[in-house]
């Protein structure tokens, strides 16, 4: 069974993630979107909401199932029995990001972490750019797919 994790903060989950996890699917027989919170930024929507909307747009996809977590990823990965991490790349700043992570993911807790390229036309969704705009009344709906919106 090669199952994987799909960490991330996910508020709102934008169209940039869907496309990630929808070209993750074929190589995996299960993929667990892991609904964490980020210390560093204050949530829009309570964790639960998000993942009762996940729920909703996955449910017709049995491959993929939502699920809370907290603490280490790495932590999360051993308890589920999951192998690999899923990352998107929409720039260098990820890339510089993401790497010592995946390393230390890997060194650590032999997790191995799959890194995907954004689709150029998305590479500039963001959800803490989401967030601001949502917070100062703007229009975010073209972000997001239908479910969530
Ligand atoms: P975190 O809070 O862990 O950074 P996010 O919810 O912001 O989680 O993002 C989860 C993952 O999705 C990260 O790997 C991030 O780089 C990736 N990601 C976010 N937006 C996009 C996008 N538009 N295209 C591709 N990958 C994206």
């Amino acid at each position: 069974m090669k199952r994987a994790i799909f960490p991330g903060s996910f508020d709102p989950f934008t169209k940039g993630h869907l496309s990630i996890l929808m070209r993750a699917l074929p190589l995996f027989d299960q993929i667990i979107v892991a609904v964490g919170q980020n210390s560093d930024k204050s949530p829009m929507t309570p964790t639960m909401q998000r993942i009762a909307r996940l729920d909703d747009l996955f449910k017709n996809e049995p491959k993929v199932s939502v699920i809370q977590y907290s603490g280490l990823t790495m932590d999360f990965c051993k308890a589920q029995n999951a192998k690999f991490i899923i990352r998107g790349l929409r720039n260098a700043q990820d890339f510089n990001y993401e790497q010592p992570i995946a390393q230390t993911n890997l060194a650590l807790g032999s997790v191995e972490t799959i890194f995907f390229s954004a689709e150029p036309q998305l590479s500039h969704l963001s959800s803490t750019i989401a967030r601001d705009i949502a917070k100062h009344g703007g229009e975010i709906q073209s972000f997001l797919p239908d479910i969530i919106k």
